[in-house]
């Protein structure tokens, strides 16, 4: 896996709390710190003996302080540093305080860079492939970004996606249509938010949810990702009926995953959803001509 010079720069840190806990009688030597817009908000080291506590594990202790000083549980953006691989129950703990290592404004404008130089290389070849600048925003329940919107403009495309309040039993059209019509975005990504086998996805009028997409000409995608299908066949025919625009992704977290993006196109092909209809079959003037269009 490749880290930076940042992960390196806080990873040290972690080491150095280790260090420290080695001095302090009953305590773990593992130290570990969370990270949000390059500063360490918590930190902690292994307390389970001196606390006569089984569960308290240098990332537990150090989730715990960061979710009270925010005073909140979800802890989207941040990365969790720990000198030590994180056991079962901490990688639990860290997926449900949705800590993933996300994105910031000063990293999309590195990553911006980056994707300018790759273009003008692949201008140059025989068969020019252009990058998209994007990013999978992270919505809250209301439907509002968590980043700087001047940012996301700047962007070619925008991907926006529920990631926390994934198990509220009642129905959520109203979450869904805030995000349609938040003006930062022209996909709602992974709609249902279900995961097989760990969670079953959200409840919506989804009729109602695809006509507002048609009516405001924004996409709902299709993650082909095989543990989600999402959306399935079932909701695609509802989309198909509504008439709005389908967006494929693989949700890839790694070039191999690339692949799965025949679920999605069989997913599309099952439910009759027209060519025409789907983003990625655009070509690429036709595409940011939509953008700017909903923009
Ligand atoms: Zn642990
Ligand atoms: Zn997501």
């Amino acid at each position: 896996m490749d880290y930076s010079a940042i992960d390196e720069k806080f990873m040290r840190v972690a080491i150095e709390l280790a260090r420290r806990a080695l001095a302090i009688p009953g305590a773990g030597e593992v130290g570990c710190v969370i990270v949000k817009n390059g500063e360490v908000v918590a930190d902690g080291f292994n307390e389970s003996e001196l606390t006569i506590d089984p569960t308290a594990h240098a990332e537990i202790v150090a989730i715990r302080k960061a979710a009270r000083k925010w005073n909140d549980i979800n802890l989207c953006r941040a990365t969790l540093y720990c000198t030590l691989q994180p056991c079962g129950m901490c990688s639990m703990a860290c997926i449900w305080a949705n800590i993933g290592g996300g994105i910031d404004e000063a990293q999309l404008l590195q990553q911006a860079l980056e994707i300018e130089n790759v273009n003008r290389m692949l201008a140059d070849t025989s068969r020019p492939v252009h990058v998209l600048r994007s990013v999978e925003l992270n919505l809250d329940p209301r439907g509002q970004g968590d980043m700087d919107e001047k940012s996301l403009a700047r962007l070619d495309i925008v991907l926006g996606c529920f990631h926390s309040a994934l198990r509220k039993k009642e129905d959520q059209t109203q979450r869904y249509l805030a995000a349609l019509r938040n003006p930062a975005i022209q996909i709602l990504g992974h709609p249902r938010g279900r995961i097989y086998n760990f969670r079953k996805g959200l409840t919506a009028d989804w009729s109602q949810v695809c006509n507002l997409a048609a009516e405001l000409d924004k996409a709902v995608e299709i993650d082909c990702y095989p543990d989600r299908q999402d959306l399935n066949v079932e909701l695609l025919k509802v989309a198909k009926a509504a008439g709005c625009r389908i967006s494929l992704g693989t949700d890839s977290h790694d070039p191999s995953q690339l692949g799965f993006i025949d679920l999605g196109l069989a997913a599309a092909l099952w439910s009759g959803i027209q060519p025409e209809r789907i983003l990625n079959f655009m070509p690429l003037n036709q595409l940011s001509k939509w953008i700017a269009n909903i923009r």
